[in-house]
């Protein structure tokens, strides 16, 4: 059997006993545990197929820090177009809107998420998901799936991990409250017995999450996480990488205040149609009657971008799963890109 095979064969099996858990979740005990669990063997899975499959060289997203998913998805900007920005963090920086269309789009009462910026969401902002630009908020779609769709508001921005270590905090609470009084109470031997239990249980499972055998996967830009403690809130995970290129998101007033260009600069060649080409491509756009743009757009267009030198792009797509095979068309990939070089 060839090594893609088995792997394909495992996915398929950890999916299966994930279907599964889904299903008995209800009386699972500790279900958003064991479905992590799960869900990490498979995205480990996942990964290693993903490694025997990736060649070495790839094309880099110069906004992300991350390799291009496919070939072509991807747009060149700035300088000789060595600039690259990736479908992936295009798609990310789209998803950003001013409050008002978030509320149409989501049917949400007018001036509902203003109120709640500065309450219960106020966590999302140091991590780029809520940005305050000037006088507005700009806000990622993915709230609405991590707060507002929730059925529990209360705990929405928990992760399950802080559910744990709450639940085991409270668990030794009353550890230690029946450790003071045991000697006044009669038949409390079961109830001790099976606190004990659960506690150990519990620090098992805690200690599990920290001893880093679990591997994380950004939920936007879909890359492994590679540090110890991932930002969590429900069971939506955001990379340092994907936080950064939010924070490049502003308003038409802030990018011209922080770019020290003249006031209405942006609004002027936007209608002279200077700023199409960005348009078109997704990194300037109109929300309500905010204009929001990426500054990788000012720097492209009023002041410089990074140049970098292009790398032809190898992916790991149309490589047949025999070994034999992938290396032969490994091999004329390689030779086929040392061609084209040859010709520029
Ligand atoms: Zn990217
Ligand atoms: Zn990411």
């Amino acid at each position: 059997m060839e090594i893609f095979d088995s792997l394909d064969q495992k996915i398929q099996l950890l999916e299966e006993a994930y279907n599964l858990a889904i299903m008995q979740s209800h009386s699972l005990p500790d279900a958003a545990y064991h479905l992590f669990l799960l869900e990490a063997e498979i995205r480990d899975t996942i990964y290693r197929k993903e490694r025997f499959s990736t060649l070495p060289e790839r094309t880099e997203c110069h906004l992300g820090n991350h390799p291009v998913k496919g070939p072509g998805e991807f747009v060149r900007i700035g300088n000789k177009g060595s600039f690259i920005v990736c479908n992936s963090c295009i798609g990310l920086i789209q998803q950003m809107v001013g409050t008002t269309e978030f509320e149409k789009n989501h049917a949400l009462k007018n001036n509902s998420v203003n109120a709640d910026i500065r309450t219960v969401l106020q966590p999302l902002i140091e991590h780029n998901l809520i940005i305050k630009s000037g006088k507005v908020w700009i806000i990622h779609d993915s709230v609405y799936f991590l707060y507002y769709k929730k059925q529990n508001k209360t705990l929405a921005l928990n992760s399950w991990i802080d559910e744990l270590y709450d639940r085991l905090e409270k668990l030794q609470q009353q550890q230690d409250a029946f450790k003071k009084i045991k000697d006044s109470l009669s038949g409390t031997y079961s109830q001790v017995f099976s606190l004990n239990a659960q506690i150990d249980d519990l620090k098992n499972k805690v200690s599990k999450i920290e001893d880093d055998s679990i591997t994380y996967r950004c939920s936007e830009c879909e890359c492994w996480i590679k540090k110890k403690s991932p930002t969590f809130f429900g069971v939506y995970t955001i990379c340092d990488d994907c936080k950064k290129v939010l924070s490049g998101i502003m308003s038409f007033r802030k990018a011209e205040e922080k770019f020290k260009l003249a006031a209405g600069t942006l609004k002027r060649d936007n209608a002279r149609g200077k700023l199409d080409r960005y348009k078109e491509r997704g990194l300037i756009k109109q929300s309500g009657s905010t204009w929001i743009i990426h500054e990788i757009v000012v720097m492209a267009v009023y002041r410089e971008l990074p140049e970098h030198t292009v790398t032809p792009s190898y992916t790991a797509q149309n490589i047949p799963s025999s070994l034999l095979e992938r290396s032969r068309s490994v091999y004329n990939k390689l030779k086929n890109s040392d061609d084209s070089k040859s010709e520029i």
